[in-house]
């Protein structure tokens, strides 16, 4: 014979009683707030179960898309376009692991660019400032002026010296450690 506890005053009782000996509370009603409580547990745990079987899909998701979007040219284009903007046309990238760092060419708005991308910081350098300082260094009006762009040109190839790094490629004199993978 099973007993159960009465919900007024705690006592047990026969579960075939129709009411508490003790204070004369009827059984159904303990009955029926035993089965209530059962079913706000079961609601509670379904709740969870839920919440940790989407912790695991969001999880699984997550990991694969991260994954599958971090070849160094899918990192290289996208550090790309956030300064280009998305509408970028990609024509050629080198990888060099030991250096990691990418050179990607490609053209935005129509015009032709040449990134070097170094995948360990997350900086790009563009061939086109240095070009840019270059054709100043050489036609400003004053000799000041033309000193200024010659130390920003020096200072910027000291930060992307991957950018010689692509003439020598371009050129066809080196291709060490320079695999061409797009
Ligand atoms: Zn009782």
């Amino acid at each position: 014979m099973a007993l159960i506890k009465c919900s007024e005053c705690g006592a047990d009782v026969s579960e075939k009683a129709l009411e508490c000996p003790k204070c004369g509370c009827p059984l159904d009603i303990t009955k029926q707030m035993m089965s209530d409580a059962k079913k706000r547990k079961n609601k509670q745990l379904y709740a969870l179960i839920t919440v940790i079987i989407a912790i695991i899909i969001v999880s699984v998701a997550g990991v694969f898309f991260v994954k599958h979007d971090n070849t160094p040219g899918d990192m290289a284009i996208r550090i790309i376009k956030k300064d280009f903007g998305s509408n970028i046309s990609v024509e050629s990238i080198y990888y060099n692991a030991e250096k990691n760092g990418c050179i990607v060419k490609f053209s935005a708005n129509g015009e032709d660019n040449t990134a070097t991308v170094h995948l360990d910081d997350k900086i790009a350098g563009y061939k086109s400032v240095m070009d840019e300082y270059t054709n100043k260094s050489k036609t400003s009006a004053t000799e000041k002026e033309k000193t200024q762009y010659a130390q920003q040109l020096l200072d910027y190839m000291s930060v992307y010296d991957m950018l010689w790094e692509y003439d020598l490629l371009m050129n066809g004199t080196s291709e060490d450690g320079w695999e061409k993978i797009k």
